[in-house]
């Protein structure tokens, strides 16, 4: 038996840590905030799978590979999705509870996608019933759980994990020694001004991956959502809230401040553009009328369908302040998914020997440079699977105390607005060396401070910043979410990864 320490409670987390007890495992989950905070339980359209019989695993696959733009580690898709369908099923044997046609699941079908095979939950509200039955489900096994206590580093011995150095919110210090942590702690859209995540996720993981010597990799390939709700909901996220691409669908329009349409001149598709492209015409027009959002028109639709058709949509325009059946309401691209992060094999294993990552935090390469809707639920459940099978086939136990970590340094969170606002300006949806070298400024503008949980947030933020500028003044293309104005091509030279590490910025030929 191993001691299994989980950092993060989202759907890869709580896999992770359920079934590693299964396994016989001694595990303890540690998260950052309350048990069900984090993206998951903000999953609005759904989860794919190949699950129906005029579906298959080869056409999935084949979608997944056309959305990432030539850079998908290829054996990563096919775990991804030949072990879904069975993964789902096990989700379902939990308890989560998916929306029904009758006795049938209800199918969905996303951009992108060649078949419906998109399940949901609750309309639009499939990850927070995902949560719901993974955290049900963990209660009733009993696994430990500590609530409110932030990672600040992975503990090392001789060169592999040894355990987690912990903050909690009130209290001293403390450590959780283990034989394997499993880093499960959710993406970094925080380093933009605009994001759809939630408040958690500010690249923790990624950082102290990082600082504890792992290889990361695709940082440059960021997912904007074009439409998000450019006001903040109150107790919800702290960027924005997302406006499904479905309103887009029902027949809404965007318009620039002057009341014109406009994506029609970008795309033949228009506002039904694949989501990239939205999310740039959107840019382009914003940066022409001095950085304002654009309007989101579904006044079309009538304030009865919209209340009926989008139920958490329309509470969030309403807490906002905003009555979207009579007026346009402001929308502007946000951060939205992390494709790239601490780089793993397909059993999760990072290059530090004992330390997994699983979920958002990790590049598995399932995703290459553009993630296909509705995959990165699957990718948790599927890889925090795999990982406590590799477990399961043998740890060398730890049988010495720890060494105390390394202090990581702390940055004034004061700075933390002006990152995100740099970052959104010179490393968003649109990038030139230019802009990318302007961000790159203020990563080195960080201010030391005090150490307490807000100061080493922000150096964690201005950690991952750094490095992600870093790998996308690298990559000298576009491709996929990168979007270089300065070379605005995509070239085959550039077919492979950037990967930083401790030693710097490697470049690795797919
Ligand atoms: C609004 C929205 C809609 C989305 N819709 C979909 C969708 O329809 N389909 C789909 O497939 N994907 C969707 N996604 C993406 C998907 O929700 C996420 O990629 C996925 O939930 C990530 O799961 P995770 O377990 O890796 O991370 P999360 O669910 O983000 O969990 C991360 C956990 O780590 C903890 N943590 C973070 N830092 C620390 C720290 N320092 N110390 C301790 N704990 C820490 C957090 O508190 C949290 O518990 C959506 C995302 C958003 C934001």
């Amino acid at each position: 038996m191993s001691r299994v320490a989980v950092v993060g409670s989202g759907i890869a987390g709580l896999t992770a840590a359920l079934r590693a007890h299964t396994l016989g495992h001694d595990v303890t989950i540690v998260t950052k905030s309350a048990l069900s905070d984090g993206s998951t339980r903000y999953a609005q359209g759904g989860i794919a799978a190949a699950l129906f019989p005029d579906d298959s695993v080869a056409a999935h696959v084949a979608d997944t590979l056309r959305a990432g733009a030539g850079l998908n580690v290829r054996e990563a898709v096919e775990a991804l999705c030949a072990d879904g369908p069975d993964r789902v099923r096990e989700l379902i044997a939990r308890g989560a509870a998916f929306d029904r046609d009758g006795d049938a699941l209800a199918r969905g079908l996303e951009a992108a996608h060649s078949s419906t095979r998109v399940l949901h939950a609750g309309g639009d509200a499939t990850g927070a019933e995902l949560e719901r039955a993974l955290v049900a489900a963990v209660r009733a096994a009993g696994i430990p759980v500590v609530e409110g206590v932030f990672l600040r580093d992975v503990i090392l011995r001789d060169g592999r994990a040894a355990g987690v150095s912990l903050r909690p919110v009130e209290g001293a210090d403390l450590a959780v020694d283990a034989d394997a942590v499993i880093l499960a702690t959710g993406g970094w859209g925080q380093l933009y001004a605009h994001t759809t995540n939630p408040a958690v996720a500010t690249g923790d993981g990624v950082a102290a991956a990082w600082r504890a010597g792992a290889v990361l990799a695709d940082l440059e390939f960021t997912q904007f959502h074009p439409t998000a709700l450019a006001a903040s909901v109150a107790g919800g996220t702290a960027g924005a809230f997302l406006v499904s691409e479905a309103v887009r669908g029902e027949g809404a329009v965007l318009r620039n401040a002057a009341g014109e349409r406009f994506m029609l001149d970008v795309h033949p598709d228009g506002e039904l553009a694949p989501r990239d492209v939205v999310a740039r015409g959107i840019a382009v027009e914003m940066a022409a009328q001095g950085g304002h959002p654009v309007l989101l028109d579904a006044t079309a639709l009538g304030a009865d369908f919209l209340a009926r058709r989008f139920p958490t949509i329309d509470a969030a325009c309403r807490a906002t302040g905003y009555d979207w059946g009579r007026e346009p309401i402001p929308v502007t691209p946000a951060a939205h998914y992390a494709m790239g992060g601490v780089a793993t094999d397909t059993e999760g294993r990072t290059s530090v020997p004992g330390l997994f990552a699983v979920g958002e935090v990790a590049c598995t390469g399932a995703h290459g440079g553009n993630r296909l809707a509705s995959n990165s639920l699957l990718e948790g459940l599927v890889f925090a699977r795999r990982i406590a099978a590799d477990i399961a086939g043998g740890l060398p136990e730890q049988t010495e105390p720890s060494d105390p970590p390394e202090p990581s340094d702390a940055v004034s969170p004061g700075g933390r607005d002006a990152l995100q606002r740099a970052m959104t300006r010179g490393a968003g949806v649109l990038r030139s060396a230019e802009s990318l070298k302007a961000a790159a400024a203020a990563v080195d503008a960080a201010e030391p401070s005090g150490p307490d949980t807000a100061a080493w947030e922000a150096a964690n933020l201005y950690t991952v910043a750094g490095a992600l500028v870093r790998a996308a003044l690298t990559r000298e293309e576009t491709r996929g979410c990168h979007w270089r104005e300065d070379f605005p091509a995509a070239s085959d030279e550039w077919l492979g990864h950037v990967l930083v590490s401790l030693d710097g910025v490697e470049w690795e030929k797919a």
